[in-house]
């Protein structure tokens, strides 16, 4: 259904984690939110990140996260599981894909780059698999861009990881970013220069995160949604 106006987009707030010393985004402070976001779409919801999951002792003592059950959490904005036509995970590390099992067996699609599925088969520790990789018939593996639905968009934005993705939401001459982690904090949006803190200790993705930084920008949004902090608003913008 073609758009007239911008979709609702909720940020929800999923959990708290609280990183180990030895982090490398520890420095920044140790007490982190997760956020997802509910794009509130006329052909049906869109999640974007599903937050920490349940069940896996060794995250819970790692990471000591304080969780909101996702199926409350939508509830709330008066969206059952069952209405999610699509699940985007950024990417697939265990903050942003933990309640993935929750719409496993139902109709949502779950939409990642096939980088970031290969990431998870390729080292145990990557993530939760249990969590990431959803059921065969509702996995869509990309490689690169993707229209998801009218005026929705996913962005292929490594940096954070190789198969990092992003989300653009645009109607009626407006245009909202969800970033989720392309950054960890919107001062690397103002000033271009991507954490260290931020980026797979992989040398190529340093330079790769810069790219995608800059490729939001260019698309001059309204706001930049972020996983982890307050969203980005850019100067001569009031946010939404
Ligand atoms: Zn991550």
């Amino acid at each position: 259904m073609p758009l007239t106006d911008l979709p609702r987009i909720e940020r929800l707030d999923l959990a708290t984690v609280e990183l180990p010393a030895d982090h490398p985004a520890a420095d920044l402070g140790r007490s982190v939110p997760v956020h997802g976001f509910l794009i509130d779409h006329p052909d049906g919801p869109i999640l974007v990140d599903t937050g920490v999951g349940f069940g896996n002792a060794l995250i819970d003592e790692l990471y000591r996260p304080s969780r909101a059950e996702l199926r409350l959490v939508l509830a709330q904005l008066g969206v059952e599981l069952d209405d999610v036509v699509a699940v985007v995970n950024s990417h697939l590390h265990f903050d942003h894909c933990g309640q993935n099992p929750a719409l496993f067996g139902g109709a949502a699609a779950f939409y990642s780059q096939a980088a970031e599925l290969q990431a998870v088969e390729a080292d145990r520790f990557y993530t939760d698999a249990g969590w990431a990789l959803a059921p065969a018939a509702q996995r869509r593996a990309l490689h690169g861009d993707e229209e998801l639905a009218d005026g929705v968009t996913i962005l292929a934005t490594p940096g954070h990881t190789a198969g990092h993705q992003s989300v653009l939401v645009e109607a009626a001459g407006r245009r909202v970013v969800i970033g989720a982690q392309v950054v960890w904090h919107g001062d690397e949006l103002a000033t271009e220069v991507a954490s260290r803190a931020n980026v797979d200790p992989i040398p190529e993705l340093q330079s790769a995160a810069v790219d995608s930084i800059r490729r939001l920008k260019s698309l001059h949004p309204e706001v930049v949604h972020l996983s982890h902090c307050p969203a980005y608003v850019p100067p001569g913008h009031d946010g939404v």
